[in-house]
Formats: structure tokens, C-alpha cells, sequence
């Protein structure tokens, strides 16, 4: 089972779009995907085709130690993959959480109870570097950085680099920076290309080679309930998450 947090502490810059179409492409894929949402919004739920206002049990119910996994996992009604859905109650559980034990590895330890169950499993993190980000890079084994080739991208980003350091040397020896995805790439753009470039000189192999496009129809799936790659198979965004799919199937090879 190899565990993935998609994570940039910046709102906005396609987490949550890779996280629902990655899963969505590897489940098309035959691999076993669990997507587990860690944000409040609740975006990756929705996006799944789960209504979050709809919840029995969720994230929050996890991690706070009131229910188990299996209790919790949904099936997307779309896509072939399972979900473990968030709702705003997950905001409450950072201060919840405050007085529990072991709460930094709480979703790794839910998870490590089922291990056998999937081959991929997905974390869409929150645009913070709070307590459920920090179960999410304690839960992982590496960390996909989606990101925007715009000129301020490189500063957030060495505040990640710092963070997935340190959760590394104290927390989590397994994780690691498995790379960074250019998403809403614009290639008229000399500023995205120069960007671009700068990543490539400077973080080498960790750029993924899979240049996700900025695309309408990326945006307009979540509103039907569904990843970009299912609602518009042939459109230039479905067909770069098919691609970032295989490329990570290839990548995770080599572990
Ligand atoms: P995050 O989870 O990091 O906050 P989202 O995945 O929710 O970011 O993306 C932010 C917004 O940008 C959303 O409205 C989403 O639909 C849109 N978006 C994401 N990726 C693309 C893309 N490649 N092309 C066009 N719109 C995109
Ligand atoms: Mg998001």
C-alpha cells in the first residue's frame, strides 16, 4: 500500500483536483484507491459524488477515535474507489484532538489497520500546515506537491520543504518529497515557462513529467459530482491526470 499526501500549505493551487482525479485514474486503472479527505471544505467528498451534509460518520469521527475505518470509507458513486468523507466537523477536531494521545498518528494508524485493503491511498490535505496536515504527512510515505508556475510559487514552497524536513527527522522517517506537479499550466505564458524551467533546474527528477493544463472542464466537474477525468474523458485536463496516473504507476515502481 503506498500512501500519498497531496499537500502545498497555499489555497487554491489544485490539491484537491489532483487528489480526485489521481484517485479516479487509478482506480481506472484496476489499482485499489482509497481518497481520504482531509479538509473541512469537504471539497474531495463533494467532488466525489459524496454529499457532505449527508454524513453518518466521517474524518472527524476517525480521528477523534469514534469510529473505525471501515465504518467511515464510502464508496464514490462514480468513480471505482472508495472515499473517507470530511465535512466542517473536521474543524473542530483540531482542537479536539488537543487532549488525545498519539494524535499526530491517528490516520496512520487507522490506515495501518487496513494495509492489505488498497494499493493506492490518497490524502488531500487542508491549505495549512495544521494538526490534520500533520496527519497527513505523518500517515504518508511521500508527498505530491501540486503547484502553479506563477511567480510567488518558490517561496511558499520552501516553507513545505522546511515542514515535510523536520516531520521527516522527527516524525516519519518514510517521507519524502515524491515530486512536484505543474498544474494549471498555461504554455503561452513566458512567465509559467520561465517558472517552469526554474523548477526543473532546481528540483530535477522530482518535477513529475506530466504537465497538467489549466482546463475549463477540470473546474466544471466537481459541480456535477464528479472527477474531470469521468466527466469529460477526452478533454486535455482528463487526459494529464490519465497521464500523471500511469506516470505515478510507473514511479512507484522504483520504490
Ligand atoms: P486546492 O485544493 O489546492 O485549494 P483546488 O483543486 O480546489 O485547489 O483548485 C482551485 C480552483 O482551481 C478550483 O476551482 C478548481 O476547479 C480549479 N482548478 C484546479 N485545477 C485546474 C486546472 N488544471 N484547470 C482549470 N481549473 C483548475
Ligand atoms: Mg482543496
Amino acid at each position: 500500500m503506498h500512501i500519498f499526501a497531496v499537500a502545498n500549505q497555499k489555497g487554491g493551487v489544485g490539491k484537491t483536483t489532483t487528489s480526485v482525479n489521481l484517485a479516479a485514474a487509478l482506480a481506472q486503472a484496476g489499482r485499489r484507491t482509497l481518497l481520504v479527505d482531509l479538509d473541512p471544505q469537504g471539497n474531495a467528498t463533494m467532488g466525489s459524488g459524496i454529499d457532505k451534509r449527508a454524513l453518518q460518520r466521517s474524518v472527524y469521527h476517525l480521528l477523534l477515535g469514534l469510529a473505525e475505518l471501515a465504518e467511515v470509507r464510502a464508496p464514490s458513486p462514480a468513480g471505482a474507489y472508495d472515499v473517507l468523507p470530511a465535512n466542517r466537523d473536521l474543524a473542530g477536531a483540531e482542537v479536539e484532538m488537543v487532549e488525545l494521545e498519539r494524535r499526530d498518528v491517528r490516520l496512520k494508524e487507522a490506515l495501518a489497520r487496513h494495509a492489505g485493503d488498497y494499493d493506492f491511498v490518497l490524502i488531500d490535505c487542508p491549505p495549512s500546515l495544521s494538526m490534520l496536515t500533520l496527519n497527513g504527512l505523518c500517515a504518508a510515505h511521500g508527498v505530491i506537491i501540486p503547484m502553479q508556475c506563477e511567480y510567488y510559487a518558490l517561496e511558499g514552497l520552501s516553507d513545505l520543504v522546511n515542514t515535510i524536513k523536520k516531520v521527516h527527522a522527527n516524525l516519519n522517517r518514510d517521507l519524502k518529497i515524491i515530486g512536484l506537479l505543474r498544474v494549471m499550466f498555461d504554455p503561452r505564458s513566458t512567465l509559467s515557462n520561465q517558472v517552469s524551467q526554474q523548477l526543473e533546474d532546481h528540483f530535477g527528477d522530482k518535477v513529475f513529467r506530466t504537465l497538467v493544463p489549466r482546463n475549463v472542464r477540470l473546474a466544471e466537474a466537481p459541480s456535477y459530482g464528479l472527477p474531470g477525468v469521468l466527466f469529460d474523458r477526452s478533454s486535455k485536463g482528463a487526459q494529464a491526470y490519465l497521464a500523471f496516473a500511469q506516470e505515478m504507476i510507473e514511479r512507484v515502481k522504483t520504490f
